[in-house]
């Protein structure tokens, strides 16, 4: 591309509403205008970018045996209805009106349009797993647009639904879409980190992750172990964390008793027996299966083995949590699902319910002992008062290491959903047997356009954006320092159609420009190479910039060739 010819202006300043470093910069550099709050026209050189990010995703999809569609993004309201989403979205759910006053939305993402897909088209296991996936526009009208690309009303994503016959086979999906989503992160030059994170509006029960880029100015805090690798959207972290507590407060209470427990409970069956039903014994019920160890938070005071769940807490300061909106009563100790119902609770996530389970007897044949104290008889140390976690605090993981807070932009976010939308939009199949069953499903999403604006958050200087290899728009950039200079404009010409010919992507500054302008506009648009074709174009030389590495060298135009074919 000559770039006398390309549709790109750059700003001296960027409009005083950009606040980050990429929007700013995007913005100066040509490659993104805006129409209005958080909708944007996509310049030649942001097309590029975008479209190199969509083929590394396209790639990653397909191999991992992803189909692609595309799927419209004016959807009937109907159908969200029938999901039970078209109120609980709100108001970023961007609705609308045919001349037959018939009810529209643009969708905001795809679960409906994609379930009553495949509620046509499949039938039977002989068809399943299959998986699609598109890249589109989305709608969602944000409360507030934010950061240019990073938060848009109007913005691309990737989208990817899967459809499986079981859970067993959704796990494998899921694995299989994880390893994509790092592979095409890392492919995009992307520092970023896979954390635990909440189900949020889109529904489900379902184990979920959600990829972040690293980033100051992301508007999520992750909680990071520094010694197991735990990670977690502190959204997550809040729930599972607690108050550190020492083993000393407990050093008064009396050692552990072994007690029989002959008939051990399912936890249906304690539902059953207790009369707490699931939803008000917590969102994740974590028990270690094959143990009766299990984590629980239960809402209100249930009486629980002739005692109240208060009582069993041992130290009494385990006693009551506040959470959300409403007191909750946690259960602390060993994992015993006794005859009567609860007996003592572990609060804290699996890892911890294991070690728990394993000193005191959890999943032996039959006894368990009670009275066992957190901190004091194992090494659990996050039981209590449900604050949020804070940075220094003990990993609610391992137990050992320190949390450290880092901010992320959200880049990818992938789900097990279940059977949520298939129910309720009657996605079945016939099994084996010629039953009927509800497809299980699993949604992957990129935002393409927000990791556009992430990875050039994470990749600029102070001369401007400062693009890694693959996403950049050209991988080459020619700088003509005279054009009126012949011999200059032929070597530089020379050494344009011979890169162009051997297929890299080159720019050549070809414009009647002064030298300063031109080194100025390259520093800011950010191609990874540039080659300054000036004086020592006499020696058939030019100057090879790095602008990564940030360095200069004089080289042959052979050599320069060489290193970047
Ligand atoms: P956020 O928490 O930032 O609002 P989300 O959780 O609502 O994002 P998802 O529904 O998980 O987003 O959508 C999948 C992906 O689409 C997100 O991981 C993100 O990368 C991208 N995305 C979501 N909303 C926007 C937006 N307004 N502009 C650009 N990209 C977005
Ligand atoms: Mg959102
Ligand atoms: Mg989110
Ligand atoms: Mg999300």
């Amino acid at each position: 591309m000559r770039q006398s010819h390309l549709f790109v202006t750059t700003l001296r300043e960027a409009p005083a509403e950009a606040e980050t470093r990429s929007h700013q910069l995007l913005l100066r550099a040509g490659y993104i205008r805006q129409l209005a709050a958080g909708v944007y026209t996509y310049m030649p050189l942001g097309r590029k970018v975008l479209r190199n990010i969509e083929t590394i995703v396209r790639q990653e999809m397909e191999a991992s045996g992803a189909q692609e569609v595309l799927m419209p993004s004016l959807q009937p309201a109907e159908l969200w209805r029938q999901s039970e989403r078209y109120e609980v979205y709100g108001k970023e759910l961007m609705k609308l009106q045919d001349r037959h006053e018939r009810e529209f939305v643009l969708g905001p993402t795809h679960e409906e349009v994609v379930t009553e897909l495949v509620r046509g088209e499949i039938n039977s296991y002989r068809r399943l797993p299959v998986t699609v996936y598109q890249i589109q526009t989305k709608f969602r009208d944000e409360r507030r647009p934010r950061s240019g690309l990073l938060r848009g009303r109007e913005f691309l994503m990737k989208d990817a639904y899967s459809f499986d016959a079981g859970w067993e086979g959704l796990d494998l999906t899921y694995q299989t879409m994880y390893s994509a989503y790092e592979r095409i992160f890392d492919r995009c030059g992307l520092k970023y980190r896979a954390v635990q994170a909440n189900a949020g509006a889109i529904g489900g029960k379902g184990q979920n992750h959600e990829f972040m880029a690293l980033s100051e100015i992301g508007e999520d805090t992750l909680a990071v172990c520094t010694l197991c690798g735990y990670a977690a959207n502190l959204e997550q972290a809040e729930v599972r964390r607690g108050t550190a507590r020492s083993a000393q407060d407990c050093s008064g209470m009396p050692a552990p008793e072994k007690f029989h427990t002959p008939d051990q409970k399912t936890i249906q069956q304690l539902e059953q027996e207790s009369g707490i039903r699931t939803e008000e014994i917590i969102k994740t019920i974590i028990y270690t299966s094959g143990s009766s160890a299990f984590a629980v938070l239960v809402r209100g005071d249930h009486e629980v083995n002739e005692l109240k769940v208060q009582q069993y807490l041992g130290c009494g300061e385990i006693a009551l949590a506040e959470h959300d909106r409403v007191q909750e009563v946690a259960g602390v100790g060993a994992g015993y699902v006794g005859p009567a119902g609860l007996s003592v609770q572990i609060l804290v996530d699996a890892a911890i319910a294991d070690m728990a389970a394993a000193v005191t007897g959890a999943g032996e044949k039959d006894y368990h002992l009670r009275g066992v104290v957190p901190g004091r008889d194992f090494p659990l140390t996050h039981v209590g008062d449900f604050r949020s976690a804070a940075p220094g605090d003990v990993c609610p993981h391992c137990g050992g290491g320190g949390l450290e807070f880092h901010q992320g932009i959200e880049v990818g976010h992938v789900f097990k959903l279940g059977t949520v939308y298939s129910e309720k939009l009657g996605a079945g199949y016939l099994d084996t047997d010629g039953r009927s069953q509800p497809v299980v499903m699993g949604c992957y999403g990129i935002g393409i356009s927000r990791l556009l604006s992430a990875v050039a958050e994470q990749n600029n200087d102070e001369q401007g954006l400062s693009w890694p290899l693959a996403l950049a728009p050209y991988t080459v950039h020619i700088l003509l320092m005279s054009a009126k200079d012949t011999e200059q404009r032929e070597l530089a010409e020379a050494m344009y159609v011979q890169l162009t010919s051997l297929g890299i992507d080159t720019l050549l500054d070809d414009r009647d420009e002064r030298a300063g302008v031109k080194f100025k506009d390259a520093g800011l648009i950010g191609i990874p190479v540039a080659l300054v074709v000036g004086k020592s174009a006499a020696e058939q030389k030019v100057e090879y910039m790095d602008r990564r590495a940030g360095s200069k060298e004089i080289v042959d135009i052979g050599e320069a060739v060489l290193r970047v074919s």
